[in-house]
């Protein structure tokens, strides 16, 4: 239909949002916006809201643009859980839209009645909930940046204090969020920056702490924000990956196990082990809360890669964790996995299956559902190494993240020169000792 032709005329990554506020400026028909392209993306109230961009579908609006303003009076103070499991509650109806947002209303509604706001929970999608604002990397204020050092473990208050400051410093592309709360009613923040300039670009999900007794890994994750955003400042590369990929942090998956120092969650269930893969579906899986929280986060956005922080040894795994069979993607993992354990002077890189055999970790589940381009790291050899340590610890998974990325964004250019994978060839990279089955769970 001419609609769709008009739509196919919009080039990549534009959102449906976008498509439709494109179309609102060409007085053009708003029936059938939400026909396509509903597959996964998650609300968009600030940009519903943003002349600022309807002109401008490719979303090169300038700094001023209204999103910016809406997330600045979130930014910091407000909890907003619109990725979260309660996104149908936070999806406003068109009805239920202030007057002043009227010019929006008739999209809002295309959103909601094309059957996003379930979309946007049930499958894996390219749209990202990254409209915070517009500025490019490069462009960052980063001296606004609140001070952060790794000199001593920070605390769930700590971090979401730091999260939030972020947040409030970083309007223009950085907002604060909360997934949803634990068994035990803690918050799991996340922090969202995105300096593309995009409403949909592809999104990196950094998430630690599935086991609450590996307070290195939430180090590692917390490091992040601050690492990239005064690197891209001096780093090409690191500028050209924050100009092209949104970041979703997610320092703690398992608070109680964090506040309790135990490996699982406040149930005693391993949210490691509690996702589907293929061997094991959803309704056998995501017995916890805390899984089913990230669930949601992944299957909202539909992550374009992602790192799993855990620590408790030093290298770099990626699925299958379930078998030994190599994935689809076997080539790249391993060429990625390589260059990344070399960035984090680590010496082991493989198939997580080849570490020891494990059922339901959470790469398998986002990279059989979401095809995401997951691994994980483990940063150190201690799950909780002296603080002395930690900042070269957060310095290591920071280089790790940069490097992963650097190979999707390599990979996705066709640049990216693969190593074999076959079982066969994967015995010849470094390996740990053998898994006694016991005693080694990182
Ligand atoms: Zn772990």
């Amino acid at each position: 239909m001419e609609l769709g032709l008009l739509l196919a005329g919009l080039a990549r990554p534009v959102d449906m949002f976008m498509r439709c506020s494109f179309l609102l400026a060409l007085a053009a028909l708003l029936v059938g916006c939400g026909q396509e392209g509903d597959s996964g993306h998650a609300p968009r109230r600030d940009s519903a809201v943003d002349p600022g961009h309807d002109a401008q579908p490719d979303g090169q609006s300038g700094p001023e643009a209204g999103a910016r303003q809406d997330s600045a009076s979130d930014g910091g103070s407000t909890i907003d859980t619109g990725a979260g499991p309660d996104l149908a509650a936070d999806l406003p109806a068109a009805a239920d839209l202030p007057a002043d947002r009227s010019s929006s209303a008739d999209l809002g509604a295309a959103d909601t009645a094309s059957g996003g706001t379930d979309a946007a929970i049930d499958g894996p999608g390219t749209g990202v909930s990254a409209d915070i604002g517009c500025a490019l990397a490069g462009s960052i204020a980063v001296d606004s940046l609140p001070p952060i050092s790794f000199v001593t473990y920070h605390d769930q208050l700590q971090i979401e204090t730091y999260l939030q400051s972020v947040a409030s410093a970083l309007p223009a592309i950085a907002q604060y969020r909360v997934l949803g709360q634990s068994v035990q009613g803690r918050d799991l923040p996340y922090l969202i920056m995105n300096a593309t300039c995009q409403a949909s670009p592809p999104a990196i999900f950094a998430n630690g702490t599935h086991h609450g007794d590996e307070p290195a890994s939430t180090e590692a994750v917390l490091a992040i924000p601050d690492y990239l955003l005064r690197k891209s400042t001096t780093d090409a590369s690191v500028r050209s990956l924050l100009g092209t990929y949104a970041f979703y942090v997610l320092p703690l998956v398992n608070p109680d196990g964090f506040a309790l120092s135990t490996r699982e969650n406040a149930s005693g269930v391993d949210i490691n082990r509690d996702y589907s893969y293929p061997d094991r579906s959803d309704a056998d899986s995501f017995k916890t809360v805390e899984a089913r929280l990230v669930k949601s986060l992944q299957e909202s956005v539909g992550f374009h890669a992602a790192v799993a922080y855990h620590s408790g040894a030093q290298e770099v795994i990626w699925p299958w964790c379930y078998t030994g069979d190599a994935t689809a993607d076997g080539s790249f993992f391993t060429a990625a996995g390589q260059k990344t354990a070399q960035a984090m002077d680590f010496l082991i890189y493989q198939q997580s299956y080849d570490d020891y055999p494990t059922q339901g970790e959470y790469i398998d589940f986002a990279y059989w559902k979401s095809h995401t381009l997951a691994a994980t790291f483990e940063v150190s050899s201690s799950k909780s190494p002296a603080a002395a340590l930690l900042a070269s610890v957060a310095n290591g998974a920071c280089k790790g993240i940069i490097a992963w990325v650097q190979a999707v964004s390599d990979h996705d250019k066709g640049s990216l020169h693969s190593l074999p994978a076959t079982a066969a060839e994967r015995r010849r990279f470094p390996l740990t000792a053998p898994f006694d089955g016991t005693n080694r769970l990182e």
